[in-house]
């Protein structure tokens, strides 16, 4: 028997009314000039005044407890939010990693003192979170992080380096992983600790690194004996393995894994205009089939999600066919539009679009765990690994 299973999960009713208020909401921030959707190369995707509206509508920390500010509403609800602000490309870089990842890590293993201090604060959209992962010399294989945590009176120094770490520049606290202890001959996973880090600590510097297209999104984050006290500890020490896994579930499976180009999507309709002819149609019909047995497959996991399941390899499916038609959009969309009327009038902003969707694709394949690495997954998971 398959060890997959895509349940037939359908958004409930209830999801229908949040879609019209959320659809209004971006409507009048959009008509209020707060952003403008269709600039997707400028710095509109962190907005402290946008994250504070978001938060005060009750749509950060939508699905966590009452008692830490959140709403305690459905991972389907969240869903639409996400999906709502995704497609129109809302900035809500500021509190998008904090509210998805590293809110719910902070729920599971942080002591009492510091879940009722920084949730709420997350719920309110004040605070940013980075993910601090990555090393010089330990992508893909996680279990290799070297940055060392070594026991001092009270705590611990941080020392080491890691990279491509995603709005450390902005970010108010950082979840990292470190090394704790050496690996064991039995498992080679053991000796990782996760630590809340306060961006303020001494011994911290973000130095920027640049993307193609010019934005500053991602930075190394270097440690000089940064001390973190005892109680920044996550989880068990040494134990992190367990718990840096499953917080990768909820980083794959999300509509953001296919819907970040998605206004080249929305452009080329306009392109191709009221009566596209006969191939511009059928290509236009089959990305639109597409995204759309995408968004199934992605409303299936939230659905699992929701009644407490771990679809790890589902999830890790969703995110590699998503990121591979994503990237392939540009060029799909180029091809298409070739079949396009003259005089449509949104040609020039989707050239732009266009070439900035195109500097972006590589980076989709690589963040949140490479085409290899999920296919690693998929396989074990068959079992034909
Ligand atoms: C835009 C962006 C944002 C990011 N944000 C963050 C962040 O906020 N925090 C963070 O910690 N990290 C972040 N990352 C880093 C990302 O998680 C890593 O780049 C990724 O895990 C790959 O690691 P690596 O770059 O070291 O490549 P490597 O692991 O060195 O991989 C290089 C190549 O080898 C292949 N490969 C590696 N191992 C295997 C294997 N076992 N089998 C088959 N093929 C293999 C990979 O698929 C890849 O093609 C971000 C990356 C990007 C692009």
């Amino acid at each position: 028997m398959s060890a997959l299973s895509f349940d037939a999960v359908r958004l409930p009713p209830e999801c229908d009314a949040l879609r019209r208020e959320v659809r209004a909401f971006l409507a009048a921030e959009i008509a209020a000039g707060t952003y403008h959707p269709q600039e997707p190369g400028n710095d509109h995707g962190f907005s402290p005044e946008f994250s504070r509206k978001v938060g005060a509508k009750g749509w950060i920390g939508m699905t966590w407890p009452k008692q830490y500010g959140g709403h305690e509403r459905s991972f389907l609800e969240r869903y639409v939010i996400t999906e709502e602000f995704r497609v129109a490309n809302a900035p809500v870089r500021l509190h998008f990693v904090a509210d998805r990842q590293s809110g719910p890590v902070l729920i599971k293993y942080a002591n009492e003192a510091i879940k009722r201090d920084v949730l709420p604060r997350i719920c309110r959209g004040e605070v940013c979170f980075a993910i601090g992962m990555s090393e010089p010399g330990s992508g893909s294989d996680l279990f290799a992080a070297a940055t060392k945590a070594t026991r001092t009176k009270g705590g611990w120094l941080i020392n080491g380096t890691k990279v491509w770490t995603s709005n450390a520049h902005h970010a108010h606290y950082l979840i990292g992983l470190f090394r704790t202890s050496p690996a064991s001959k039995e498992n080679r996973r053991h000796g990782l600790t996760q630590f809340l880090v306060d961006m303020k600590t001494p011994g911290i510097s973000v130095n920027p690194i640049y993307q193609m297209t010019g934005q500053h999104d991602f930075n190394e984050v270097v440690f000089q004996d940064a001390f973190m006290p005892d109680d920044h500890v996550l989880g068990e020490v040494d134990g992190a393995w367990k718990q840096a896994t499953s917080e990768l579930a909820y980083e794959r499976s999300g509509p953001e894994r296919f819907l970040e180009t998605f206004y080249v999507l929305q452009e080329l309709v306009r392109v191709l205009g009221a009566n596209p002819d006969v191939r511009g149609a059928e290509g236009l019909g089959r990305l639109v089939a597409q995204v759309h047995a995408l968004r199934r497959m992605s409303v299936s996991v939230a659905g699992m999600l929701h009644a407490g399941k771990e679809p790890v390899v589902e999830a890790a499916i969703v995110k590699d066919v998503g990121t591979i038609w994503e990237q392939a959009l540009p060029h799909r969309a180029r091809d298409l539009a070739a079949f396009a009327q003259d005089g449509a009038s949104n040609r020039a902003s989707f050239e732009e679009q266009l070439r900035f969707a195109t500097l972006i694709a590589p980076k989709l394949t690589i963040q949140g765990g490479t085409t290899e690495i999920l296919r690693g997954i998929i396989a074990r998971g068959l079992g034909l690994r």
